[in-house]
C-alpha cells in the first residue's frame, strides 16, 4: 500500500490540496515591515495578566508598523473548555480598546484569513495532515494508554529522555498494510509526526527577545491529531494556522519555548519560513507573605485575572500603562516623555523585554492611576466613576446620581492645579474616601475622631459660636481662615503657631486643633480634603444638621 492509499484511507473525505490553501490565503499585501500578529488565548479559563500582557504587545506592534492584529480562539482541548471564557476575552479586548482588525465572534466573521476558531479548520487541519502522510511524514499510531505509560516509566527508570522516539516509536517501523489492517478493524490511533531530527545535531534559533539560543533538533514523534475528536495538537494546529494566516511575528508565553526544536521542524517539513518569535517572560510577584518573588498564581492572587482590575475600576490606561511597564524596560521614560501619545504609538523592542521574568507590583499601577486620575478634570472622573458604580454598585450609583453637583465640587478639591491630589487609586477608592459628604452615608457610622479636644461642651460652644457668627459662604478661603483665627484666639487658642510653640500652657489648643474640631465634627473624620471647600460644599442649613446630630450620638 501506497503511503497516497494509506492517506486516502485515513481522510476519504478529504480533497482539497495544500495548494488550494495556498492560493485561498495569499501573503497579505501590507506595506514593508508591517508586522501581523495574533493573539491566540485557548478558551480553558479566564483571561488573565500575562494573556492581557500579549494582547497589548500585539496591538502595539501591530498598530505602530501598519499591520494587522488578529484574534485566533484555540479551542482544540476542548474537554478543558470553560464557559464564559471566549465572552470574557472579546470583553476585555474592548474594554481596553485593543480590539482584533481580524476575528470571529458571535456568527461574525471580520477578516479574509479565517475560520479564526480551531475547531471550525478542521479541513484544513486534515488537509495538511493528509499531505504529511502522503510524503511519508506522518503515520497512525496505535500505541494504547497503558504501553505509553510503560515505555515512560521505562525512560525514567534508566534515565532516558522521556517521549517517543526511535526504537519506541513502534509504528513508524509498520508498514502501510499493516497500519491500514489495524484502521479497517477500528483500533484507535492518534496521528504522529515522523522526525527526521537528529538529538545529537544542533541548529540556533533566534528569539527577538532572548537572542540566539542553540537548540537539539527534534527527535520526537509527537501526536499531530488526537484520537477523541480528530483536532490537532497545538503544536500542529500553530505551525499551520499561523502560515495560512500570513503571521510574521509570534508573540507567546516562555512556556512554549521548549517546544521550538519541534515547531522548527514541522514548519521545515512543510517548507515553510518560520515567523519570527517574541517569548515573553513570566510575570512574577512578591509574596506578601514570604516576601519572596515567586510566579503569579490564578489561584493564589486575585490580580492575576482580569477580573480584578474592573472590578476595583482601575481606568483604563492604567492597566495597560502598567502591564507595558513591565514588558519593556523603556516604556515608562517614553509614557514620561509622550504623556499625551496614545500607548500604541510607543516602538515595542522585543530587545528591552526582561528574560528573567517580569515583576508585576500592584503598588506601581496604584501610583501610575492615581498619577492619572489626578490629572482628570473633575466632571471626566465624576464621569468614569459614576460608569463604573453603575456597573459595580447600584447604591454608589443612585448616590452619586443625586449629588451630582456636590460630587464633582468635592471631586475638584485641589485638582485642576500644578500638584494636583493624588487621593484615588480607582474608581471604587473614591466613596471610602468621601462618604461622609452624602447624607444618608454619612448617618451610618458616627465615629468621631476627636484629638486633643474631645469635651464635648466645648465642641459645641466651638461650633456654634463659628457657624451662628462667622461663617460666611461668600468668604474667600483667606477671609475663611482669617475669620477661624479670630475665633479661635478669642476662645483661647493660639492663632499664631509661633507664639504657641513658645508658650503652649497659655492656650486650651492652638489654631489646628480647633480646625480639626470643625472638620471632625462635620466630618468625623480627622483627615479630609480642604475643610474651606467642605463648608462650602456642605452649606450652612447641612452643617447645623450635622452640629444636630453630633449633639445626640456623642
Ligand atoms: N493557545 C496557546 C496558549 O494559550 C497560544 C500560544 C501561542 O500564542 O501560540 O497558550
Amino acid at each position: 500500500m501506497t503511503n497516497k492509499e494509506l492517506a486516502d484511507l485515513i481522510f476519504p473525505n478529504i480533497t482539497k490540496t495544500i495548494e488550494d490553501y495556498e492560493k485561498l490565503y495569499p501573503e497579505r499585501n501590507l506595506k514593508e515591515g508591517a508586522k501581523v500578529v495574533r493573539f491566540a488565548p485557548s478558551p480553558t479559563g479566564f483571561m488573565h495578566i500575562g494573556n492581557m500582557m500579549s494582547a497589548t504587545i500585539n496591538y502595539c506592534l501591530a498598530k505602530s508598523s501598519g499591520g494587522v492584529f488578529f484574534l485566533r480562539n484555540e479551542d482544540t482541548d476542548q474537554a478543558r473548555s470553560v464557559d464564559g471564557a471566549i465572552d470574557f476575552i472579546h470583553h476585555i479586548l474592548n474594554y481596553y480598546h485593543i480590539s482584533p482588525d481580524e476575528y470571529e465572534y458571535d456568527n461574525k466573521t471580520v477578516g479574509n484569513y479565517g475560520p479564526y476558531i480551531q475547531s471550525e479548520r478542521i479541513e484544513i487541519y486534515h488537509t495538511f495532515i493528509k499531505h504529511l502522510i502522503e510524503i511519508g511524514r506522518a503515520y497512525p499510531c496505535f500505541l494504547t494508554p497503558e504501553e505509553l505509560e510503560e515505555i515512560r516509566e521505562y525512560q525514567a527508570k534508566s534515565k532516558k529522555r522521556i517521549g517517543i522516539y526511535g526504537r519506541y516509536a513502534k509504528y513508524r517501523y509498520t508498514s502501510n498494510d499493516e497500519l491500514a489492517a489495524k484502521i479497517k478493524a477500528g483500533e484507535k490511533y492518534v496521528i504522529r509526526f515522523r522526525s527526521e531530527g537528529d538529538f545529537n545535531k544542533k541548529f540556533i534559533f533566534e528569539d527577538l527577545t532572548q537572542g540566539k539560543i542553540e537548540f537539539p533538533e527534534n527527535d520526537i514523534d509527537v501526536p499531530i491529531m488526537k484520537s477523541e475528536n480528530l483536532l490537532p495538537t497545538y503544536h500542529f494546529a500553530h505551525v499551520v494556522d499561523d502560515h495560512l494566516m500570513r503571521t510574521t511575528h509570534v508573540v507567546r508565553g516562555n512556556e512554549w519555548m521548549s517546544s521550538v526544536p519541534l515547531h522548527y521542524e514541522l514548519f521545515k517539513a512543510f517548507g515553510y519560513k518560520m515567523p519570527k518569535y517574541i517569548h515573553t517572560s513570566l510575570i512574577l510577584k512578591k509574596d506578601e507573605e514570604t516576601g519572596t518573588i515567586r510566579k503569579i498564581s490564578k489561584r493564589k492572587d486575585p490580580e492575576a485575572l482580569m477580573f480584578y482590575y474592573e472590578d476595583k475600576g482601575y481606568p483604563v490606561i492604567a492597566v495597560i500603562d502598567a502591564v507595558l511597564t513591565i514588558a519593556n524596560s523603556n516604556y515608562e521614560e517614553w509614557r514620561t516623555n509622550n504623556p499625551d501619545k496614545p500607548f500604541y504609538e510607543f516602538p515595542f523592542s522585543p530587545k528591552k523585554m526582561s528574560t528573567s521574568g517580569a515583576l508585576f507590583d500592584l503598588d506601581k499601577l496604584d501610583n501610575i492611576s492615581k498619577n492619572y486620575l489626578s490629572k482628570m478634570s473633575a466632571s471626566a472622573l465624576y464621569d468614569e466613576y459614576l460608569a463604573w458604580a453603575k456597573k459595580h454598585d447600584e447604591n454608589i450609583a443612585s448616590i452619586l446620581t443625586k449629588y451630582k453637583d456636590e460630587t464633582i465640587k468635592f471631586l475638584n478639591i485641589e485638582r485642576e492645579t500644578k500638584k494636583p491630589r493624588k487621593d484615588y487609586e480607582n474608581y471604587s477608592s473614591i466613596f471610602p474616601k468621601s462618604w461622609y459628604m452624602y447624607d444618608e452615608e454619612w448617618n451610618k457610622d458616627l465615629t468621631y475622631e476627636f484629638g486633643k479636644i474631645n469635651n464635648k461642651e466645648e465642641i459645641i460652644n466651638i461650633m456654634e459660636e463659628y457657624l451662628n457668627n462667622y461663617y460666611d459662604s461668600n468668604d474667600t478661603q483667606d477671609e475663611w481662615f482669617n475669620k477661624i483665627k479670630e475665633l479661635a484666639e478669642k476662645m483661647g487658642y493660639a492663632s499664631d503657631m509661633k507664639a504657641y510653640k513658645e508658650n503652649p500652657d497659655n492656650y486650651k489648643g492652638n489654631v489646628a486643633d480647633f480646625t480639626t474640631v470643625m472638620r471632625v465634627v462635620l466630618t468625623t473624620k480627622n483627615m479630609t480634603p480642604n475643610l474651606y471647600d467642605i463648608m462650602n460644599i456642605l452649606g450652612k442649613d447641612r452643617m447645623l444638621k450635622r452640629l444636630e446630630i453630633f449633639k445626640a450620638n456623642f
